[in-house]
């Protein structure tokens, strides 16, 4: 029996769009789109999701198989940058009308990106080509156990360094006590 999820194109489109953008974290429009996620995800319908969802504008158009779906009006004249948004946003708003769509959509652990969970439903790592966040993620989990442990260390030859420094003082007072 075949277990695998089937993706539909929503998912995949997503999860495009996500990659696209993360490329360019800091541009006006992947902020747009990731707070829009972000709030969508925190279940903060209202106000400030509803303002940013405004900017965009759809006509409803009906497929060859005679499925209604949003896409911008023709005479919207838009950028390959602002189609590329807009897609992002529909693919977002496709999850979002369907209850649990949007729960593969997830921040990666190490690097904070948003990226689709398409392979797994337990992914918690992006599988960003030229990314390595899961090892990155657990080398510097090892990297932080190593430095408290060597901070441990070190915080322990201080405190004996000072001990034996004490102790040599109470030693010369003594000393100097018996002349
Ligand atoms: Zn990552």
């Amino acid at each position: 029996m075949r277990r695998k999820k089937q993706l539909d194109f929503s998912e995949i489109q997503a999860g495009a769009a996500l990659w696209q953008l993360g490329k360019q974290p800091d541009s006006p429009r992947a902020k747009r789109v990731f707070r829009i996620l972000e709030l969508f995800v925190a279940g903060k319908y209202f106000g400030e999701l509803s303002g940013l969802l405004s900017r965009y504008r759809w006509a409803n158009l009906i497929d060859t198989d005679g499925k209604p779906y949003l896409q911008p009006p023709p005479d919207a004249h838009l950028s390959d940058e602002d189609f590329q948004e807009y897609s992002a946003v529909r693919a977002l708003l496709d999850l979002a009308a369907r209850d649990g769509g949007l729960t593969r959509v997830r921040r990666c652990l190490h690097c904070r990106n948003w990226f689709m969970a398409l392979k797994r439903s337990d992914q918690v790592f992006c599988n960003e080509p030229g990314r390595f966040c899961r090892q990155d993620f657990h080398a510097a989990d090892e990297l932080v156990h190593e430095t408290k442990l060597a901070t441990m260390k070190e915080n322990y030859k201080i405190k004996r360094r000072l001990l034996l420094k004490e102790r040599e003082r109470l030693g010369l007072r003594r000393r100097n006590a018996k002349k």
